[in-house]
């Protein structure tokens, strides 16, 4: 651990002295999730605020790659466990796991906060900027949170925080859930949400009934909480195609099969896919091909050329219909020309749909919108993707976002995610701390109040 972090770790203790009498002087909240409950929120979500930053910033400039996010864990597990919750670490290599049972009886809510960075350079001027280098796929590179999941940890543990000052009036459990390797493993490893679940993190007690999760995004202005019913981001599915030709001169292609040919009409072919093949009335679907690689000088026809791409849907039914169409066209293209081809899907990445549960979600708007005010909307659905979408594959989940582009400026100043230039105004992240408080109180609330542990039904 970088010594700098026990200087955040003692801001956070500071944090936490200071706590008490702020609680302290507000009144007792009865009953749960009544006005009083969200005002003591929103009080505590203003005491937090500078350490959210300063933990976010901790954390930015001490990014760690997917699947290596060692010091990060080390530094959690340090805040959570100051913070009086039970905590699990090592979880799908390195995630970590904090329970706290709220004094009342209630629903167990988990939240998720994913914990890597990437492999980019930061090119933002800030004090706290990342220099940090490491290696990704052989080659040194830079490292820095340029999706911003610093940001997401910092307000996670901002919550965790809250309910920690609450926890005798909180009618209910929760489980935070900070998952590795959002961004995908390096080669030949398993990780992430889907390693998370696969090591039980959804089925072993205290079991969670919802879950819920969000991103920042500079797309949005600070301020602005976006969410959606349904489909908010799409599948993400890599895919490779090998065209096995038959290698010969280039001056005389009729002695061989030129795979690159066939190739470009597999790239032509795939298009047709989403223009003609799918039914866009439903939903949207991308084909794109990022990589097409053949041969090594001009006058040869090579034996194969490879192409590289990725599918994305907004539906799981047209996810799969996409896969099999990639997999019928390139066959059949290659076959007209006595060609055959590899087809691979999914073996790289394979994320799917990440889907608001619509019946969770009309039952947790009432939250939004109190939260949210003039700054809630309703988002069109992304085509980036998320493994949030594991956790929702087996248990109901929402899935908002947060704006933290400063208002009035441009995405140019405050580039996209995964930019080097990818910067985030920190006033945003308030908002991002009551949502996630808001909504596990609201629920548990709501489920001792009938409408349902488990109610979703
Ligand atoms: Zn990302
Ligand atoms: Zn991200």
């Amino acid at each position: 651990m970088h010594p700098q972090s026990w200087k955040i770790s003692l801001l956070s203790a500071a944090c936490g002295v200071l706590l008490a009498p702020v609680a302290a002087q507000v009144p007792a909240a009865e009953p749960p999730g009544s006005a009083d409950l969200h005002a003591r929120i929103d009080q505590l979500a203003d005491v937090v605020e500078p350490e959210v930053i300063a933990n976010r910033r901790y954390l930015h400039q001490h990014p760690e790659l997917s699947n290596r996010e060692f010091e990060t864990e080390k530094f959690l597990v340090k805040q959570l466990k100051a913070l009086g919750y039970e905590v699990q670490s090592g979880i799908a290599h390195t995630g970590v796991v904090a329970v706290l049972r709220g004094g009342k009886p209630g629903p167990v809510v988990a939240l998720r906060s994913d914990m890597d960075a990437l492999p980019v350079a930061e090119e933002v001027d800030l004090p706290f900027k990342s220099t940090v280098r490491s290696t990704y796929d052989g080659k040194d590179v830079g490292v820095m949170h340029a999706c911003g999941h610093d940001a997401h940890m910092g307000v996670l543990l901002g919550v965790a925080h809250i309910f920690a000052q609450l926890k005798d009036q909180l009618p209910g459990t929760v489980k935070l859930i900070f998952q590795p390797a959002e961004e995908g493993t390096p080669k030949g490893e398993q990780g992430g949400a889907e390693l998370m679940v696969k090591e039980g993190v959804l089925t072993a007690d205290p079991k969670p009934e919802v879950i819920f999760g969000l991103h920042v995004l500079t797309k949005f202005e600070t301020g602005q909480l976006a969410y959606r019913a349904g489909a908010i981001w799409a599948s993400a599915d890599d895919f490779t195609v090998v065209v096995h030709g038959k290698q010969t001169h280039g001056a005389m292609p009729w002695n061989g099969i030129d795979p690159i040919v066939i190739a470009a009409q597999i790239v032509m072919g795939l298009q047709t896919i989403t223009s003609r093949q799918m039914d866009l009335t439903k939903a949207p679907v991308v084909v794109t091909v990022g990589k097409f690689d053949a041969g090594v000088r001009n006058n040869i026809i090579p034996d194969t050329a490879t192409l590289k791409g990725t599918l994305r849907a907004l539906d799981e039914t047209m996810r799969q219909q996409l896969h099999d169409d990639v997999q019928r066209t390139a066959t059949n293209i290659a076959a007209a020309s006595g060609a055959t081809v590899d087809v691979d899907i999914g073996s790289e990445s394979a994320y799917p749909v990440t889907y608001n549960d619509p019946k969770l979600t009309a039952r947790m708007l009432p939250t939004l919108k109190r939260v949210g005010g003039d700054g809630l909307l309703e988002t069109a659905p992304l085509m980036g993707a998320e493994d949030f979408s594991f956790f929702q594959q087996k248990i109901p989940g929402l899935y908002v976002f947060i704006g933290v582009r400063k208002p009035g400026a441009s995405q140019d100043e405050y580039a996209p995610n995964h930019s080097p230039r990818f910067k985030v105004d920190e006033t945003g992240l308030k908002l991002a701390v009551r949502t996630l408080a808001n909504l596990t109180v609201d629920y548990m609330s709501g489920a001792a109040a009938g409408a349902g542990a488990g109610g979703l039904q």
